[in-house]
């Protein structure tokens, strides 16, 4: 019997998705709404808990050759550039997590995934196909778009991101709103810096009223940099490209060290995002309903300050393909797995999105609460940055 699944949205979600419900003997048809297979934005940090994934779906040796694996996570102080408290990772993380922390860049690990779905079968990509439509018919799911055309599949996976169009038809639950953040991005030559600022390591820059985050991608070729600030969205906030953003950090930093100055100095162009997030989950329902599961932003979209959506996302995807496998009776059987599947995953994801939260708050913090923060991490920096709860993590056999 041919079980078959639709994917909306060709992300890291929707392909990690792809890759586990092939694994689990599932035919998938993914549609993406872009006319091409990319990713935009800059670097991305993989926890010891979503790594193992990626190397038990056979993507451990493609990971390791476009990754950087740095030594140790540094919260500094963004106005001294002293360092407040250290994690360190390498061997440490290996041999306590049995897992690597890697940094990577987005499109290096979307190209990696994208390739494991071409080759293995059993995937059928389709582009420049924005879901219009979904519709719950007896035997399955029907999704269909703006040009007439309608496909069926026996369920479907909406992995389309914060803007998630499946999840707005299903849920109704309107958009998720910005939070009041905005991240310049940027990602610069690392041989054009100085020795000084080429450390192998993942840099919180910590602020009053900001942070900055730094870590090398492709192999240690380019330094990532984020820098986030509040304020609130412009006009167009799904934009991310828009004119004088250099100036817009500059402005942004001048409080800070000429460390942190003189490393976004060093950039040439910056886009910048808008993040919008929701509040924690806070039960399985948003996650599955009848036949259809939501996965990565399109379930729980977070505030990037844990570095987990696409961990998460990664996490939902391995969860996924596991309820999914054993499944044969479509009729009861498939609601009924999508809905073991929400209820595994909503605890954790619920957590997650609360820490980064809470952790924006820690970051930007002012007055006596960041002396407290500066104080703590001196005191109790690996304590307090070692977070065997997230990074321990295995999906349940
Ligand atoms: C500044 C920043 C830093 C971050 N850093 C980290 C980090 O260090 N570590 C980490 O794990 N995560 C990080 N994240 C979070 C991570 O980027 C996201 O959680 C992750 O990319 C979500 O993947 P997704 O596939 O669910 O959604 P997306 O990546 O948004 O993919 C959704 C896909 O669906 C497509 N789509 C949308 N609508 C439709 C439609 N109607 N029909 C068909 N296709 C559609 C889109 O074109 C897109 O390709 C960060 C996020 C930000 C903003």
């Amino acid at each position: 019997m041919t079980r078959q699944v639709l994917i909306a949205g060709g992300g890291i979600g929707g392909l990690a998705g792809a890759l586990a419900c092939v694994r689990a003997g599932w035919e998938v048809r993914l549609y993406e709404q872009a006319q091409a297979f990319a990713e935009v934005g800059a670097g991305l940090q993989l926890g010891p808990n979503a790594t193992p994934l990626l190397q038990g779906w056979g993507l451990g040796h493609g990971l390791a050759q476009v990754a950087a694996f740095p030594e140790r996570i540094v919260a500094r102080s963004s106005a001294s550039g002293r360092e407040l408290g250290r994690l360190p990772l390498g061997p440490r993380c290996d041999q306590r997590y049995g897992a690597p922390y890697v940094t990577v860049h987005r499109s290096d690990l979307h190209a990696l995934l994208l390739r494991a779905a071409r080759a293995g079968g059993g995937v059928h990509l389709h582009l420049n196909s924005p879901v219009e439509a979904m519709a719950e018919v007896p035997e399955g799911v029907q999704l269909s778009w703006a040009d007439g055309r309608i496909v069926e599949g026996d369920a479907l996976v909406a992995a389309d991101g914060v803007w998630s169009r499946v999840r707005e038809l299903l849920l109704g639950d309107g958009p998720a709103p910005p939070t009041g953040h905005l991240v310049y991005r940027t990602l610069i030559a690392r041989a054009d810096l100085p020795a000084s600022a080429q450390a192998n390591e993942v840099a919180a820059w910590l602020g009053p009223r900001l942070h900055a985050v730094s870590y090398p991608v492709r192999g240690g070729e380019l330094l990532n940099l984020a820098v986030i600030v509040q304020g609130e969205p412009p006009e167009d906030f799904r934009v991310w490209d828009a004119e004088g953003l250099a100036d817009d950090v500059q402005q942004a930093l001048a409080g800070c060290c000429s460390a942190l100055r003189d490393l976004a100095g060093a950039a040439t162009s910056w886009g910048r995002w808008t993040l919008c997030d929701r509040p924690p989950l806070s039960g399985p329902q948003p996650m599955a309903r009848g036949r259809v599961a939501l996965l990565g932003d399109a379930a729980h979209p977070m505030r990037p300050f844990l570095a987990q959506g696409a961990g998460m996302a990664i996490e939902d995807a391995a969860e996924l393909g596991r309820c999914l496998g054993p499944v044969q009776d479509l009729a009861l059987g498939l609601p009924a797995a999508l809905g073991r599947y929400a209820m595994q995953r909503w605890a954790r994801v619920a957590r997650v999105q609360a820490r980064s939260r809470r952790n924006g708050e820690v970051f930007h913090a002012t007055g006596l609460p960041r002396l407290g923060r500066d104080l703590g991490l001196g005191l109790l920096g690996r304590r307090l940055m070692d977070l065997p709860w997230l990074y321990g993590y295995r999906p349940q056999a």
